[in-house]
């Protein structure tokens, strides 16, 4: 330790020794008379305070502290000099520039033999960088706290549920909503919990699709109904998307449930409207059909009338003809069941029913119309051409409302053609694979046409032509086909005529 002030221009070497070895610190280095006079500054606090020591000899440091530090380091200070403790404090230096620099400084007293207190011996360090990157660290995670609160108010406020899943879909986080909807504890609808309130009748469609998408990582969404705390379900729209890394492994999934329950209530309704529209359709055109009807029942009628006349006969002949009656009996049941047949497709397509999708043979569907209603186009003096490909790609749809939209056609078509007079009415009916990979079938006849300027109007509810008409046939086949996922539309036929052509996608499972 330092015995005597080393003064600046001392040539004593135990002096020399201390201002070389004060002087190689990285620090400032100062001594200080015990009221806090500078004795001795090293190279580093004269650069620093821009002063040279003989000026700066007789400063009193305190003036160069900030006034923010300055009454604590006052305080620390005198107790310092009153008990000879350590001085240890940080606080801000001003520079030759006027610049505050934050310090860690500390203090040990210097004494004589007697362990009087001759000066105090000060190492000041400058950490104002490594202040200021903690200042920086601070602000930083005041400020990431801040967005994730804003965040956090974010999520619990959208219109909906927020969630996170881990790759194997069990539940880590839901947002605010979700337990506000349902009552649930947090604790409840983690991992699996949450599945409880879906409705028993989505649980396992919704439990095949989430297992699927987990499977596949690729995101998708899902409608269910979702119990609230009310005890009353919703409808939601359940949306799922994977944070993939690097490698395209799922990290996590996020999702959003929407409710939806309006819009569900309301297309529930505009289903109902929709299918009775279509049942109106239907039966108004049955007054077109009676008469083709009559004849489709009449002809098997007047077969088993005869048939069972000539039974009579042959029963009644001496030797009675058995063979010749058991044959006519076996035509009178094929007459017989022919009539039930019509009668039962009639009933099947006049009858109200809601829309049920299956399995569909357009071919056949097509065939049966055509059928029904060939008595019609034979008086009508139409010629009808099949052109049915062979094989179609599989349809899911409602063969009613399908059967409905072709009998429309057909109709619209031969009423079309009935002013052409002597001329030829010819109409044909097609079926293909559609270019992306579902069906098409279209009816084409040589009538007057649809001018391009109507093509669309024709579509729009009591939009016709006609003295009769109703103006609902091809509204009604046009959200019917809609329905399906299908698309209807007119062009003009070759060699003249309107062709009416519409789609059905490709269906190998229930839609
Ligand atoms: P409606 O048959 O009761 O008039 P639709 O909605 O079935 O109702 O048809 C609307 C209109 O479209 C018809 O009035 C007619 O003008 C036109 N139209 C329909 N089919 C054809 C066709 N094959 N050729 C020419 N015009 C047609």
């Amino acid at each position: 330790m330092v015995e005597t002030a080393p003064s600046g221009g001392s040539t004593d070497p135990t002096i020399a020794n201390f201002r070389a070895l004060a002087d190689a610190m990285p620090a400032s280095v100062l001594l200080m008379t015990p009221d806090g006079q500078v004795e001795y500054a090293n190279q580093q606090a004269v650069a620093f305070r821009g002063a040279s020591l003989d000026e700066q000899r007789g400063w009193k440091t305190a003036q160069l502290i900030h006034p923010d530090e300055l009454p604590r380091a006052i305080a620390a200070w005198t107790h310092c000099v009153a008990t000879g403790d350590n001085f240890e404090m940080e606080y801000r230096v001003r520079r030759a520039d006027g610049v505050y620099r934050w310090f860690h400084v500390r203090g040990q007293p210097v004494r004589d033999a007697a362990g009087r207190i001759q000066r105090w011996c000060f190492l000041d360090v400058d950490i104002d960088d490594r202040k200021q990157g903690e200042a920086m660290l601070a602000q930083t995670l005041a400020e990431l706290a801040a967005s994730k609160q804003r965040l956090r108010a974010l999520i619990d406020t959208v219109p909906g549920f927020v969630w996170q899943a881990a790759p194997d879909g069990s539940v880590e986080f839901l947002n605010q909503r979700w337990f506000d909807y349902t009552g649930m504890q947090l604790e409840e609808a983690l991992g699996s919990g949450w599945t409880s309130r879906i409705h028993p009748a989505d649980t396992a469609p919704l439990g095949a699709y989430w297992h699927a998408l987990l499977a596949s990582g690729q995101p998708g969404s899902f409608e269910a109904r979702l119990r609230g705390a009310d005890d009353r379900y919703r409808w939601f729209l359940i949306r799922a998307v994977p944070l993939l890394d690097d490698d395209g492994q799922v990290l996590r999934w996020y999702g959003q449930n929407t409710d939806i329950e309006d819009r569900k209530q309301a297309e529930l309704s505009l289903a109902r409207v929709r299918s009775e529209l279509a049942h109106v359709a239907r039966v108004a055109s049955l007054g077109t059909l009676t008469a083709s009807i009559a004849h489709e029942v009449n002809q098997p009628l007047a077969g088993i009338i005869t048939n069972a006349n000539t039974c009579m006969r042959m029963l009644n002949a001496e030797p009675p003809n058995l063979d010749g009656a058991r044959e006519t009996v076996r035509r009178t049941l094929r007459d017989g069941n022919r009539a039930s047949d019509v009668v039962k497709r009639l009933r099947a397509l006049f009858a109200k029913t809601d829309a049920a999708a299956e399995p569909l043979d357009i071919n056949q569907a097509a065939r049966e119309v055509v059928a029904l209603l060939s008595a019609e186009l034979d008086r009508a003096g139409v010629a009808v051409q099949l052109a049915l490909a062979q094989p179609l790609p599989p349809v899911w749809a409602d063969r009613v409302q399908v059967q409905q939209v072709i009998l429309n056609l057909l109709l619209n078509a031969t009423e079309a053609m009935s002013g052409l007079g002597e001329r030829p009415k010819r109409l044909r009916l097609a079926t293909a694979a559609d270019a992306s990979g579902g069906v098409l079938l279209s009816v084409a006849d040589s009538g007057p046409g649809v001018e391009p300027q109507d093509a669309e109007r024709i579509f729009q509810a009591f939009h016709t032509t006609k003295h009769s008409g109703m103006g609902i046939g091809l509204s009604v086949s046009r959200s019917i086909i809609d329905s399906h996922g299908g698309a209807l539309w007119v062009q003009a036929a070759e060699g003249g005529g309107a062709m009416f052509s519409f789609t059905l996608p490709r269906g190998e499972t229930r839609p």
